[in-house]
């Protein structure tokens, strides 16, 4: 915690911080919105933080500086955020993600009963999983990960350094 950041953040990691800042600084005024509002699902066994709750659109938004693809990863963090915001009493009829690059909105379907069961399958593997177990590295994932530097399964350099 006592480190510079600039020593182990890589260039997408400081670009998405800044990208977040007006949020986490909640420099929003609009009563219509909730911002950076911590969450937890005590069905998921996750907690964290949304971006934005409008609620007049019952709409959930997450951020991104640029999405060229949405990877899976992307769609289990919003689908654990609206989890988690159901289970916490507030109503949600739609969810989406925000380009800031490029100014866009892009609408995302509610996840079916299949893709909570997806969700819940997946987190569970976090919650069994046993840093004794073998570990397959990936090193081409590794290459563009932006916890490279900080990861002790690797030596490769990432693409940001
Ligand atoms: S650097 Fe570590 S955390 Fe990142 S993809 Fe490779 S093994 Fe996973």
């Amino acid at each position: 915690m006592d480190t510079n950041e600039e020593v182990y953040k890589s260039v997408p990691q400081s670009r998405g911080k800044i990208a977040h800042a007006n949020i986490d600084n909640k420099t929003s005024t609009s009563a219509n919105e909730i911002q950076s509002l911590p969450i937890s699902s005590d069905e998921l066994g996750v907690m964290g933080k949304i971006d934005v709750y409008k609620k007049d659109e019952k709409l959930l938004v997450e951020r991104k500086y640029q999405l060229k693809r949405i990877y899976q990863g992307q769609l289990y963090q919003i689908w654990a955020q609206y989890f988690c915001m159901i289970e916490m009493g507030y109503e949600i009829e739609n969810l989406a993600f925000y380009e800031i690059s490029t100014n866009k909105m892009i609408p995302i379907n509610l996840p079916s009963d299949n893709e909570k069961r997806e969700l819940l399958s997946f987190i569970k593997k976090f919650h069994d999983y046993n840093p004794e177990d073998d570990f397959q590295v990936n090193t081409n994932k590794c290459s563009h990960c932006i916890y490279c530097n900080l990861c002790d399964k690797t030596t490769v350099e990432n693409v940001y350094s």
